[in-house]
């Protein structure tokens, strides 16, 4: 079966496209992924991207990168720089097909002069208050503008004088001359061009003091790149009447087809750039790649995959219907990936020390022990065993509750790959708190458990003296409840306050320092986790991506029928 033909992936999308190709409409497909430099990718945009490469992809069309740029003050090169390496980090390629609509800032003014020549459109003087006094309401029309009736050549001149800079902010604006009655706002006479002074764009520097609108740069932009389809997210629906208007009234070479599809909304995070952007501005997150975040770059440093990310934006679809998607779904698609991928090793968190008495005090075994349980091609690597080990402090109670399957005072267990130890003694300190057990061990039991003997639990451990230190970063959720903010309360006041959690002491077994950042695997018990770049050569820092079972459905549950 062909990637098109993959049910999966089939959405009315692909429908509208597989019948303007069969109808003979088009020849070939043209998208584009339009993001504005005004702050990182999040996975948001991961579903357009997928769905924009992912079209090109599959009809052997093209997906253009244009940089929508038509708000300076808010842009850089560094957001620019960073949307770049996301998508090539996404598995995606425009190949030459980068543009910023800032390319097109010369054709879009002789665009505006055509419709100023029409008669489509006027300067206007009315200030931003006034004008919003004259756009009317949802219920009741507005009123025309005292200047739409400005003669063309009279508009000409001051057009052009308000591109040569002899007027202020805030003062005059370019107007398309539509319907003040339209029962569509969007169509009641819309702004098609600013004027803002002193800012430096990023790629046309000082040269311009006039900006045209996203809704009057979108359509052209697309139009000069031969665009079939420009997808885009549900509130540009409204919008729609006034990008046809655009194509129909200026002499542009094609007119590409917009269609909307309802943006991701996720649980328990926020998606907006605004607020994204205060979270990074505010402190709040170390960053934009914080492995709390959202963000592209946040999920790759929290060692989110590509295939994992692209899987999940499969996945979910591409429907007309609003919807908030479970962290769960997210989390699923990286533990298949890792599941499959990520070597297993050996990190005790919490160390608790444990001597194994019966064991000779100079020796050390080396273990040889599986990368993979279920690939064998992943070969085999060495863990040595000795007389002093860690084990985590959870996998020990002195007086186990019911159920407690691991190791208890007087109890069995079989330590992962080793032995079948007995822990016949512990030592407290002052306090009483435990801080160290005493252990024999069963020879016999290398990798086997006898017959006559039922171990019920297996723990994981690190040799003490061969142990590597390291630091871990357990992650929650950013945000406490599923839709931070909803009903318009300040969303700091729905931050989880616990969602970072630093574990400095951990071991990990010996092997694993040189590592890069980026290197994922799974810890046994313990879920995946990746290093970090904040690693130093001999101290490792590990983000751990997720559990290895969905632990948030588990406790829900536990809360649940606790209750
Ligand atoms: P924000 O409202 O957070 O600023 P935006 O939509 O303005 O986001 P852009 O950079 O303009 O951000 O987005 C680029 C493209 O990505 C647009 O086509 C937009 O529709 C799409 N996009 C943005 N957010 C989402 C989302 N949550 N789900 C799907 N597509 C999205
Ligand atoms: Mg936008």
């Amino acid at each position: 079966m062909s990637e098109k033909e993959d049910p999966r992936k089939t959405n009315f999308i692909r429908q509208i496209i597989d019948e303007d190709l069969a109808r003979g409409k088009h020849t070939r497909i043209a998208t584009r992924f339009p993001p504005e430099p005004n702050g990182y990718l999040h996975i948001g945009h991961a579903k357009s991207i997928v769905l924009n490469f992912g079209v090109a992809r599959d009809y052997q069309g093209t997906c253009n990168l244009r940089f929508d740029d038509t708000n300076p003050h808010k842009e850089n090169l560094e957001y620019v720089e960073a949307i770049k390496e996301d998508v090539h980090w996404l598995g995606y390629d425009w190949g030459e097909r980068l543009y910023f609509a800032s390319d097109y800032f010369e054709q879009l003014y002789g665009f505006a002069v055509e419709l100023i020549e029409q008669g489509r459109a006027y300067v206007c003087e009315l200030d931003a208050e006034r004008m919003r006094e004259y756009r009317g309401t949802l219920t009741e029309p507005g009123r025309e503008s005292p200047y739409r009736e400005r003669p063309p050549a009279e508009n000409l001149d001051l057009f052009a004088r308000m591109r040569a800079g002899e007027f202020p902010d805030g003062t005059l604006t370019l107007r398309a001359r539509i319907d003040m009655a339209s029962p569509n706002l969007n169509l009641r006479d819309p702004v098609l061009y600013r004027i803002r002074h002193g800012v430096i764009h990023h790629q046309t520097g000082g040269e311009w003091c006039l900006y045209p609108t996203y809704d009057y740069t979108h359509p052209i932009s697309d139009a000069l790149e031969g665009i079939t389809h420009s997808l885009c997210t549900l509130e540009f629906e409204d919008h729609r009447p006034l990008y046809d208007w655009v194509i129909a009234n200026t002499s542009v070479p094609c007119r590409p087809r917009q269609i909307e599809f309802s943006r991701l909304n996720l649980e328990y995070t926020v998606m907006s750039k605004r607020r994204l952007t205060q979270l990074v501005d505010e402190g709040l997150v170390t960053g934009w790649d914080d492995p709390r975040m959202p963000s592209i770059a946040g999920l790759r440093r929290r060692g989110y995959t590509p295939e994992a990310i692209r899987t999940f934006c499969e996945r979910i679809g591409v429907t007309k219907a609003d919807n908030l998607v479970e962290m769960a779904m997210l989390e699923s698609a990286i533990r298949e990936d890792l599941d499959r991928n990520a070597p297993r090793a050996m990190a005790v968190l919490r160390p608790l020390k444990l001597v194994v008495e019966s064991y000779p005090e100079d020796r050390t075994e080396m273990l040889t022990v599986p990368n993979h349980p279920k690939d064998v091609t992943t070969g085999t690597r060495a863990l040595p065993f000795s007389r002093e080990l860690y084990i985590d402090r959870s996998d020990f109670m002195e007086e186990p509750v019911k159920g407690f399957k691991r190791l208890t005072l007087g109890g069995e267990v079989r330590l992962r790959h080793a032995y079948v130890i007995r822990c016949v003694g512990v030592v407290k300190d002052r306090a009483g708190t435990v801080v160290e057990l005493r252990c024999t061990h069963d020879p016999d039991t290398l990798g086997k458990n006898p017959t006559d003997r039922k171990v019920k639990g297996v723990i994981h451990w690190v040799s003490a003296s061969h142990a590597v230190a390291a630091e871990v970063r357990l992650y929650d959720r950013l945000f406490s409840v599923p839709e931070p903010g909803e009903g318009g309360r300040d969303f700091h006041a729905d931050l989880n306050p616990d969602s970072l959690q630093v574990l400095t002491h951990c071991l990990l077994e010996p092997g694993l320092t040189k590592i890069a950042p980026g290197n994922r695997f799974q810890f046994e018990r313990e879920g995946y986790f990746v290093v970090d770049p904040d690693s130093r050569p001999g101290r490792p820092v590990f983000n751990r991506t997720v559990t290895l079972r969905d632990t948030w459905a588990q406790n829900l549950f536990t809360i649940f029928v606790s209750k």
